[in-house]
């Protein structure tokens, strides 16, 4: 590979879903939403750690060559996927809009015919070609988004409840209530804390209350 490592933070990579890995490209930093699609660095730094679980062949040559045009597909295709997503964990409706974007994305046009008309020589339709491996890869996560959102895999999409967190995870997966292990402990803190200002059994006020109504 000639691309180096990116500069941090680099998108979480937790193992989820297909669909909801891509979903998560984006992260929350000191209250602002970083995109870790920022740069066609950091986009070939994701599409390589994830070669491996996609059907499509990627090669090195598809990765190095990002430009900022292929990236913006992949952002528009990110960030329909969100909304999507988002629209699904809230049982509310769709835009219209991004149900034809991932539509159009799951089906890249068909192969056809090339005009190959050298001078001197008669013109030609040549071999069809493939589709670009980068196309391929947008239609391969819009085809597993279309199967997660149609209820066509086990996967139980949901956003982490955890402040601050925009990421989705998958619930059918031993049952988890937080995308990771960190925003359970923080969600947890959080809830500990508002106990205490409520003045919460939990909270020192609460507990001297409970004493005098004792004695
Ligand atoms: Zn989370």
């Amino acid at each position: 590979m000639t691309f180096g490592p990116p500069t941090p933070p680099l998108p979480p990579l937790h193992g989820e879903p297909l669909p909801l890995e891509f979903a998560n490209t984006v992260h929350p930093v000191a209250g602002e939403l970083l995109d870790c699609f920022r740069s066609p660095n950091h986009l070939a730094w994701w599409l390589y750690s994830c070669r491996k679980r996609l059907g499509t062949e990627l090669p090195d040559a598809a990765l190095t060559g990002i430009d900022h045009a292929e990236l913006q597909c992949f952002v528009l295709l990110r960030d329909t996927v969100r909304r999507l997503l988002d629209a699904r964990v809230n049982a509310g409706d769709p835009e219209p809009m991004d149900v034809a974007t991932i539509n159009l994305a799951a089906a890249p046009a068909p192969p056809h015919p090339v005009l190959h008309w050298p001078a001197g020589e008669a013109p030609r339709a040549v071999t069809p070609l493939p589709a670009a491996p980068l196309v391929s890869v947008r239609a391969e996560i819009a085809r597993e988004v279309i199967r997660l959102l149609s209820g066509g895999t086990t996967v139980v999409p949901r956003a982490c409840p955890a402040p601050g967190c925009v990421f989705f995870f998958d619930h059918s997966r031993s049952r988890r209530n937080w995308c990771s292990r960190g925003c359970g402990n923080r969600a947890r803190a959080a809830r500990h804390y508002a106990r205490h200002r409520r003045g919460g059994p939990d909270h020192p006020e609460a507990h001297h209350r409970e004493d005098r109504r004792r004695t």
